[in-house]
């Protein structure tokens, strides 16, 4: 699924809401760290801060109570579809930042 970036009109106020993986609520994605697939498939989960990675993204908040909740829930391979490596919350606070 490609989504075009397409100019959003100035009178709409465009806010792309995502939902962490591990709360289910949703926020404005500025608010959460995005997480792909790693590239070169090795079907590590990678954090992505300045949403760079291409692929499908899955989004969790800073904070690890909800990187617990998603690992308990097994939304990382539920949101890719397949068995996933999750990185630890350490690796995924280190790669997000700058
Ligand atoms: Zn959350």
């Amino acid at each position: 699924m490609l989504v075009q970036h397409l100019r959003v009109s100035p009178r709409v106020a465009h806010i792309p809401f995502r939902t962490c993986l591990g709360c289910r609520d949703k926020k404005d994605k500025a608010g959460l760290i995005r997480m792909v697939l790693d590239p070169s498939g090795s079907r590590r989960v990678l954090a992505d801060g300045p949403a760079r990675l291409p692929g499908r993204g899955g989004y969790i908040c800073p904070s690890p109570q909800c990187y617990d909740r998603a690992v308990k829930r097994k939304a990382f391979h539920r949101a890719w579809k397949q068995t996933v490596i999750i990185p630890s919350w350490d690796e995924i606070i280190n790669s997000t930042r700058p």
